[in-house]
């Protein structure tokens, strides 16, 4: 996956971007939540980011398709509409399903972020960028032709 052309530093050499999860970062320049997708600035870092996205509340029966035939059965395999609703979170711009979560109906999205962002500068003023997130596939490391570094560099 090739990132939109954002400078991954500013003029001081500071971090910019901060991967929060799979699909939001955080620019710690202007301090807006980021569609890491499409760059679209979804909204102020220090509020939910949430407030940004579109929202779909779907039956969770659209979701997970009951495995047995509802008429026949009173319990099928799949969520019950009327305790829980899915709510979906797309990027206004590029349409990416961001975030996702399960809640009762008539629930607010919760707000499951809450960054201390003077924190989260300070923090990264130091650091390389991460250009992708420490889940799933190994990202390409940097090759180091000076010396063969055999720890894996995570030092804290
Ligand atoms: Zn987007």
């Amino acid at each position: 996956m090739t990132s939109k052309a954002f400078p991954p530093h500013n003029i001081e050499g500071a971090i910019v971007n901060v991967l929060i999860t799979e699909y939001l970062r955080i620019n710690l320049t202007t301090e807006k939540w980021e569609c890491r997708a499409c760059s679209h600035e979804i909204g102020s870092a220090r509020e939910n980011y949430k407030h940004g996205l579109l929202v779909h509340n779907r039956d969770p029966r659209e979701v997970h398709k009951p495995l047995l035939d509802p008429s026949k059965y009173e319990r099928t395999f799949s969520p019950n509409p009327d305790w829980c609703r899915i709510l979906e979170f797309y990027c206004p711009s590029c349409g990416t399903l961001v975030e996702a979560e399960y809640l009762p109906p008539g629930h607010p999205p919760t707000h499951d972020i809450e960054l201390d962002i003077d924190a989260l500068k300070e923090q990264w003023k130091d650091r390389e960028e991460v250009k992708e997130p420490p889940v799933g596939a190994e990202p390409v490391r940097r090759v180091h032709h000076h010396h063969h570094d055999h720890d894996h560099g995570h030092h804290h």
